[in-house]
């Protein structure tokens, strides 16, 4: 593949390290490297020293001593900071935008704008929410005192983030725990830490004070693990898989920490016989197919009432095959490569196995030719899967699309609620009473009547059941990164009170 000159110089842009401690860029000193690939090409981008226990402790260190003046500054003195961060994102867009396709893969179109027009809005949005911190109002609930709220941060958050969308991660992490007062230690995937470490200098060109955001990549193992298990970080935020979920719960656990955990999901598709049938295939494509299906909320399973199942499937099939794979640098570009090769490898194995079970419509294969050395692998739809298959059931995170039909409402949403998961559901019908029942039956986090993958600053994203509690972004995510304080104050002035006579009796 062409290697054009507007890609990223990761190299040189962080040639300092990958660390970032007290507002600078430092190296590394686990003694171990990693080198950033570009999955579109296999070629190495970035290689850096990975962050050892020392490094976190180093981080965790800096965020605790950058705490009481942050956490004392004025709700207006951090919304203005955080309005600054966002007019400096907005500055650095294209550089953003740039790096993050070249660590992730994904289509430059799709970086320019989601990606990092989100990030810069969600940045604004918390700039805002900064100054809206509420607790319940005052009042004598026992008639001798006057009792009220305080809403405080919690203190060092430590937070692990995954590589499918590691600069709005970063930014889902960091802006509500920093807004609300605390400061932070991220830990980005080791794969993707360019945009993460980028998002971090950002906020300290705003002003943000050092120590505030602190960037820290290595691996889960190493890194995480010590980050979730410091006695100096009073929170742990994890976005990732649920078997990681689980072993970060149990880190977290052990050492008394509020927890919130952000995990995988298998969001459902019920097209109902009413739908719109040229609605429901083009949300279906695009919602599967986005960052290569790399999306915690992607269409993954797609029922479909029998009325509809045949000519859905084909429209399906035919609007798969005109999207366009290649190079995530050229704008025609639809779909790029997945995360990395040993990603891919994943994917198809999984498709692999379910050819055993099902049938493969469309795809099922890495493309040749020119996309051959990159982590490519075509869209693809697979039908007549069991519902307790693996590729029902499990989380693929791919270009991979099932298709199952259903006959009766009850049965479409039954289907639907049977994975362990629950993150995002969409229902695709023109009928008010059919749309209704489904936003109260399924069970997800987020569930949207004919569209499926948009989100907004203002909204909570986060899931249920298997896929984990807590909320990102949105005013609700001030419940994670702050606590509650009850103060009560006598209003009596008397030295014996009422109460003491339990003590005390008749004296
Ligand atoms: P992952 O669970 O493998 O890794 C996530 C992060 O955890 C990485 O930074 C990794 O280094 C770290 N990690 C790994 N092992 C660890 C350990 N033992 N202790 C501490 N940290 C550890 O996930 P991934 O492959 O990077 O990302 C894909 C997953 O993330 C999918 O399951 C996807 O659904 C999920 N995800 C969820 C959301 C959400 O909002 N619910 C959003 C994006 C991604």
């Amino acid at each position: 593949m062409h290697h054009p000159g507007h890609r990223f110089a990761a190299q040189d842009r962080f040639a300092d390290g990958a660390q970032y401690i007290g507002g600078r860029l430092t190296a590394g000193t686990s003694g171990r490297t990693h080198t950033v690939v570009d999955p579109a090409t296999g070629d190495p981008v970035y290689t850096y020293e990975l962050a050892g226990a020392e490094d976190v402790d180093a981080a965790v260190g800096a965020a605790a001593r950058a705490r009481p003046q942050w956490a004392g500054a004025t709700p207006g003195e951090r919304s203005d900071a955080l309005h600054r961060f966002s007019a400096v994102l907005a500055e650095r867009a294209d550089e953003l935008a740039r790096a993050e396709s070249l660590q992730c893969g994904k289509p430059i179109k799709l970086s320019r704008e989601f990606d990092v027009p989100g990030t810069i809005d969600n940045t604004a949005f918390f700039a805002g929410a900064a100054r809206h911190l509420q607790g319940q109002s005052a009042g004598e609930y026992s008639g001798d005192h006057t009792s009220y709220v305080r809403r405080e941060p919690i203190g060092v958050v430590g937070s692990i983030a995954p590589w499918n969308y590691p600069l709005q991660m970063a930014a889902w992490k960091v802006l509500p725990a920093i807004a609300a007062g605390n400061t932070i230690v991220l830990k980005p995937a080791e794969l993707t830490p360019l945009t993460s470490l980028m998002f971090a200098s950002a906020a300290t060109e705003a002003g943000i004070p050092d120590g505030v955001v602190n960037v820290v990549t290595g691996t889960g193992p190493a890194a995480g693990e010590h980050l979730v298990g410091h006695p100096g970080v009073a929170m742990t935020s994890f976005t990732g898989s649920t078997a990681v979920g689980r072993r970060v719960a149990e880190i977290a656990t052990a050492t008394v920490k509020r927890l919130h955990l952000e995990l995988g999901g298998k969001a459902p598709f019920v097209v109902f016989d009413d739908a719109d049938p040229e609605a429901a295939v083009h949300g279906a494509v695009a919602g599967a197919l986005i960052n290569s299906g790399q999306d915690c909320t992607a269409v993954t399973r797609a029922y479909v009432q029998r009325p509809l199942y045949e000519a859905f499937v084909a429209g399906v099939a035919d609007l798969m095959a005109t999207v366009r794979l290649g190079d995530p640098f050229d704008r025609a570009t639809d779909l790029g490569p997945l995360v990395s090769h040993a990603h891919r490898d994943r994917v198809a194995a999984f498709v692999d196995r379910a050819r055993g079970y099902a049938r493969v419509v469309t795809g099922g294969e890495a493309p040749g030719g020119d996309l051959s050395s990159g982590a490519f692998y075509r869209p693809t739809l697979i039908v007549d899967a069991p519902q307790s298959s693996e590729v029902v059931q499990s989380e693929v995170f791919g270009p991979v699309l099932v298709v199952l039909p259903f006959d009766t409402d009850d049965e479409g949403l039954r289907l639907a609620n049977d994975t362990p998961y629950g993150l995002a559901a969409s229902v695709w019908t023109r009928d008010v009473y059919r749309a209704g029942r489904a936003t109260r039956e399924l069970r997800a986090g987020c569930v949207w009547i004919n569209d499926h993958i948009p989100i907004i600053s203002e909204m909570p994203h986060g899931g249920h059941r298997a896929s984990g509690y807590g909320k990102d972004m949105s005013a609700y995510s001030f419940e994670e990164y702050t606590q509650l304080k009850h103060v009560m104050y006598d209003n009596t002035a008397v030295a014996r009170k009422d109460w003491h006579r339990t003590v005390f009796g008749d004296r």
